[in-house]
């Protein structure tokens, strides 16, 4: 063969030097890409066969690599359909872009390596971000082809010449620079591969690994064994994504489970991805057991393309209430060099967006439907993300409402449905609204809880950090509906009734209470008024009202508009309730007495409260003292 020269196109002067310098960060990728090449030259080749287009043997396919430091090179070898020198011309020449000056252009826009990389077909060029030179070695699979060599120092200049390679496949040696001898390093590479190449569908090989193989048998008969090297092959060609769910065991999802994310506890639950049109997607989602640090479990999918790993950064891909979920995701469609901006604007990544959400809200009513205990069970771990999905995700409500779950200080579970019908007799108001009380804290309003009980009616538990959120979403969907926190009013105004109950204390009998117990609090924020509640209530009751107390939670969330209630002082409802005998006793007392008593009855409320502190709370015990 006659040795050839050239240039690689008469417009790429000033190529590789971008490539060298400008992609720095991403240098590692060279190997991702030349993997995959020859991953696809390997999958021609298969495929050839099968349809009868080559007729020889295929003999071993596996991928090699081989780092030899001694003479700085990284080669990349494979068995796959090789290719002539015309092939080498045509694909390796005419570097996939119509100009430089577009390349320059493009480039500005940029942001990472990944995007020029695939916006210009320049995979193969990721070599010399390493490499102060490169050479394939290559034979063509065609009957009569002659092994062909290409070699390219990273200047414009090119020379084909006759190869040496005996067998079908193709060499890629790279002649690696001063500035990446890191990748000279095995467990640098190592690293790369275990990020990249883990499941790659072709066995890649990576030196050797010693193993313990039998030996015949010492004197006494017992099996002897002897260690031998053999090759290290580092990827798991089917992973359990590429099968079918039927041939699959709940033991095979959690061992894979285990193999990406070792030292986590088992995922409560998976859903196993397959479609195939209108997009190609495959994959197994989990669920894992949730911790309270959300933040480390992010990043926790990794994207796939055609078993070639991507990128953990899933944000575009995956509806973001998902993004704890742990898994795979494959496609095809998302091609091998995605960039962040691809992702964003695909049409396909917003439809595999709502794919993924809709099957996790089938999976999910699935369970439900199957297994209510056992879906109740997990809900402490799911709950949060159903919540969360049906705040941000208007097509997830509409389905997770039939399987979102209430649950109340008794522990039992309600879809809001279901809890409608359950409250609906004694918790509507005199207009027609429905009253759903709940309590944030079951130990601290622990008597508030039991007041509302003896009126029958049901406390719901909403203790989750977005539950206010929740709340607020419900009351917008269901119809006349008002969350109301138990410690809001004083049971009798909590959900009014017609009958609205009076009294016995004349007008100025009201006045002197009112007077007397505004003087004992002493503080304006409190407001004072002189209730009928039953005899056996207790005398004072302080309260705070519901939209007030959820404007400043927001604020200390959120901000924003807000904020404005945050800074605004608590502001309290006193109920003096008219009906105990301690307010009889009050007002037949002389008024050293009345003071005391009054006093006394305000701070046993407030402590209830949690609201009785530092020098008061002293000065309650000191005064209590005295009272006994
Ligand atoms: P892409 O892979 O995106 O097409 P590349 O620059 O990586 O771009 O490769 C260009 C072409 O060179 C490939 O499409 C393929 O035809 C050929 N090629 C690259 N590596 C190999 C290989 N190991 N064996 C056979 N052909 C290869």
């Amino acid at each position: 063969m006659i040795k050839e020269k050239g240039t690689i196109s008469i417009n790429t002067e000033n190529i590789f030097p971008i490539i060298k310098k400008f992609l720095y960060s991403d240098h590692e990728i060279f190997l991702r890409e030349l993997v995959s090449n020859a991953i696809d030259a390997t999958q021609k080749i298969k495929r050839l066969s099968s349809l009868g287009q080559y007729n020889k043997e295929l003999g071993e396919l596996t991928v090699q690599i081989k780092v030899n430091k001694k003479k700085k090179t990284i080669t990349i070898s494979d068995a796959g359909l090789g290719m002539t020198a015309e092939e080498l011309k045509k694909y390796i020449n005419q570097v996939a872009f119509s100009g430089a000056t577009e390349f320059m252009e493009k480039f500005k826009e940029a942001k990472d390596a990944n995007e020029i990389i695939g916006r210009f077909g320049l995979g193969f060029y990721s070599a010399f971000m390493v490499s102060e030179k490169v050479e394939i070695q290559t034979l063509s699979y065609q009957e009569g082809a002659a092994p062909a060599k290409w070699t390219c120092d990273g200047s414009t200049a090119f020379e084909i010449a006759a190869g040496k390679r005996e067998t079908r496949g193709t060499d890629i040696i790279l002649y690696v620079n001063e500035e990446s001898a890191e990748f000279l390093e095995d467990h640098r590479i190592q690293q790369i591969l275990d990020k990249y190449a883990k499941f790659l569908p072709v066995p890649i090989q990576f030196g050797t690994k010693s193993e313990s193989v039998e030996d015949g048998k010492d004197e006494e008969g017992k099996t002897k064994y002897k260690s031998i090297d053999v090759p290290n092959i580092i990827n798991k060609t089917q992973p359990i994504w590429t099968k079918a769910p039927s041939e699959l065991k709940d033991e095979d999802y959690l061992s894979f489970y285990k193999e990406l994310y070792p030292f986590t506890e088992d995922p409560l639950f998976w859903i196993h991805l397959n479609v195939d049109y209108p997009f190609n997607l495959t994959g197994v989602l989990y669920f894992p057991k949730l911790k309270n640090d959300f933040e480390i479990q992010k990043n926790k999918i990794k994207l796939f393309s055609r078993q070639v790993f991507i990128t953990d950064e899933v944000k575009d891909v995956v509806p973001e209430f998902l993004m704890l979920l742990h898994g795979v995701i494959d496609s095809p469609d998302i091609p091998l060099n995605v960039s962040r901006s691809f992702l964003q604007s695909d049409s396909n990544v917003k439809k595999i967006n709502s794919y993924i959400s809709r099957k996790v809200a089938e999976k999910l009513q699935e369970l439900f439907n199957k297994d209510r205990k056992g879906y109740e069970s997990k809900w402490n771990d799911i709950g949060l993300f159903v919540k969360y999905g049906a705040l941000s995700d208007e097509k997830f409500y509409e389905k997770a409402k039939d399987f979102v779950l209430l649950s109340n200080t008794q522990q039992e579970f309600f879809t809001p449905e279901e809890y409608k019908t359950k409250v609906k007799d004694f918790q509507t108001d005199k207009n027609g609204q429905l009253i759903w009380l709940y309590t944030g804290d079951a130990d601290q309003q622990h008597s508030f809880i039991q007041s509302a009980q003896q009126k029958q009616y049901d406390v719901l538990l909403m203790n989750s950090p977005i539950d206010n959120h929740f709340m607020q979403h419900l009351e917008m969907k269901l119809e006349k509906t008002t969350f109301k926190r138990v410690d809001a009013d004083i049971v009798q105004k909590l959900i009014e009734k017609e009958e609205a109950p009076k009294h016995s204390l004349t007008e100025e009998q009201s006045n002197q209470i009112k007077a007397l117990f505004e003087k004992a609090l002493n503080n304006t924020a409190m407001k004072v008024e002189v209730e009928s509640l039953a005899a056996e209530a207790l005398p004072v009751t302080i309260t705070m009202e519901e939209w007030m107390r959820r404007m400043k939670e927001m604020s200390k969330m959120g901000g924003g508009p807000m904020s404005f209630y945050g800074s605004m002082p608590d502001s309290y409802k006193v109920a003096i309730n008219a009906n105990h005998r301690l307010i009889g006793k009050i007002l037949a007392a002389d008024e050293a007495s009345q003071t005391t008593l009054a006093k006394q009855a305000c701070d046993l409320a407030l402590l209830s409260q949690g609201l009785l502190k530092g020098a008061d709370l002293t000065k309650f015990v000191e005064r209590s003292v005295e009272v006994l």
